[in-house]
């Protein structure tokens, strides 16, 4: 079945109307303003409408519309989406699975994939191509002047892999992220087209505003990315779940028929709704108040969260947590957990960076930022004893030097020897990198400049210089302190 249903946003105007009347003022903005084929501003951020359909078994079908404008002083010559699922297929080379995981995870040996159906640009049908690593890339070719926009419909079937990753159906829920055709990024080369990596983050996108609805058997309840409404069907044996939110970085959906919520609100600006899902969990309302707590404690030292609701999620999980816009998933209920992933809606959400190439910015400030936590709360035993032990793991790899182990935090998540090298290098040097540069420039200071970084980078990609700079801008010379760090000499 496929659902055709607009979806309406909180005033009850139709989005495909209001999408259509973007698109119209933009042509007219972009001739008024800078006339045919002149670069302009960023009049617009991306913006996706996506319509599921799932029927409870292996298959979800997907009609998605992506609103984007060339922003870039470049004319482009195609257009191009990452497929993500199909790293999840049978034998794909980049895959998120390797050795054991690979018959841990995969338990009912089901593989997962996309395939597209059609594509459409400003409504003709046109010839596509699959390519990249794995067939992880859609490619259309079209010439997209600067400045100008193209509405882009896609239908996709998506085949869900039976496991507990990013994307998958396990027995307790169905894990449904990077499940979507989302724009690659564009690098210095043109389109960015990364392989996929069996650790470490292996995705780089730029901000969009999404409008979600999936439909759905009744007796699943589906947490998402974003504020969420439900309508049931006439004969209530299923349901649509929509949800709308603006400037994230991904998009996330989780369902499970045995999903219970808690609600909250933290008391940032106007007030921010926090719901917590989860299958089994003793206290949930002490998780819950954890969540809250670190949500207005970081919005207090690094700035305001900007989103009006907040969702953790507590699914069958391959790893301890991921971080999406707006949303949380862990594992379980572990509090560094909750908080390491609740401070990267900072280090990658609002300010995005290149999880592939540099992935000791975004993951060095969640996991300092995790122990942190434990100092804004007044528990400096707290704070010492997890610096303590991102010491002791670092310095356990720095004594490998004889397998290869250099230190460089500088470096794409490909060229880690291993994930344990990753981890001890990006979260646990840059736990350590951070917390030596608020002992030497002191605390006003310290956050005198991630506050800067946060705001002069807010819905942003900042580089290495961008963070590097705001340091450097409240304490002359902390620059060579960074630097020594990242590039492997602090020994
Ligand atoms: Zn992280």
């Amino acid at each position: 079945m496929k659902n055709t249903s607009a979806v309406k946003n909180k005033s009850g105007v139709s989005l495909s109307l209001l999408l259509l009347g973007l698109v119209l003022a933009l042509l007219v903005l972009s001739i008024v303003l800078f006339g045919c084929n002149k670069p302009s501003p960023t009049l617009i951020e991306t913006y996706y409408e996506i319509d599921l359909s799932y029927d409870g078994g292996n298959v979800v079908e997907l009609a998605e519309t992506v609103v984007y404008q060339n922003n870039t002083n470049t004319p482009l010559t195609s257009i191009a989406f990452r497929l993500y699922p199909n790293a999840f297929k049978e034998g794909a080379s980049a895959s998120p699975f390797v050795g054991d995981a690979l018959n841990q995870y995969n338990s009912a040996g089901k593989f997962g994939g996309i395939e597209v159906l059609s594509v459409k640009i400003n409504r003709l049908n046109l010839d596509f191509v699959i390519c990249g690593t794995d067939n992880t890339v859609l490619e259309v070719p079209f010439d997209l002047q600067c400045g100008d926009t193209a509405v882009v419909d896609i239908e996709c079937v998506i085949t869900l892999p039976h496991d507990n990753h990013r994307l998958g159906k396990n027995q307790s829920a169905i894990n449904l992220t990077g499940f979507y055709p989302v724009l690659c990024t564009l690098g210095e080369n043109g389109w960015r087209k990364d392989d996929y990596h069996h650790f470490g983050d292996p995705f780089v996108h730029d901000t969009a505003s999404y409008s979600v609805s999936i439909s759905h058997p009744a007796e699943y309840v589906v947490a998402g990315s974003g504020q969420k409404t439900e309508v049931p069907s006439k004969d209530d044996s299923s349901k649509q779940t929509s949800f709308y939110i603006e400037h994230i970085r991904d998009f996330a959906l989780v369902l499970s028929k045995d999903f219970k919520l808690a609600s909250a609100s933290a008391k940032i600006g106007q007030g921010v709704n926090v719901d917590y899902y989860y299958t089994e969990d003793s206290s949930p309302d002490t998780t819950i108040a954890l969540a809250v707590d670190a949500l207005e404690e970081f919005s207090k030292a690094f700035g305001d969260y900007p989103h009006p609701s907040y969702t953790l999620v507590c699914t069958d999980f391959v790893a301890g947590g991921m971080e999406y816009g707006a949303l949380s998933l862990v594992g379980r209920p572990d509090l560094d957990a909750i908080v390491h992933e609740t401070a990267h809606q900072w280090w990658c959400g609002i300010v995005g960076s290149d999880q592939i190439s540099a992935p000791w910015m975004d993951e060095g400030l969640a996991e300092f930022s995790s122990a942190y936590y434990h100092r804004l709360k007044g528990d400096e035993t707290g704070y010492n004893k997890r610096l303590r032990v991102a010491r002791t793991e670092y310095a356990k790899w720095s004594k490998l030097s004889s397998v290869g182990f250099d230190g460089v935090m500088n470096k794409p998540i490909y060229n880690f020897l291993t994930e344990g090298e990753y981890v001890a290098v990006t979260y646990r040097k840059g736990a350590v990198l951070f917390d030596t540069l608020l002992q030497i420039m002191g605390e006003d200071a310290f956050l005198s400049a991630l506050r800067d970084y946060v705001a002069e980078n807010t819905f942003a990609m900042a580089s290495q210089k961008d963070l590097i700079d705001a340091f450097e801008g409240r304490h002359a010379g902390i620059s060579n302190v960074i630097s020594s760090f990242v590039e492997g000499k602090d020994k």
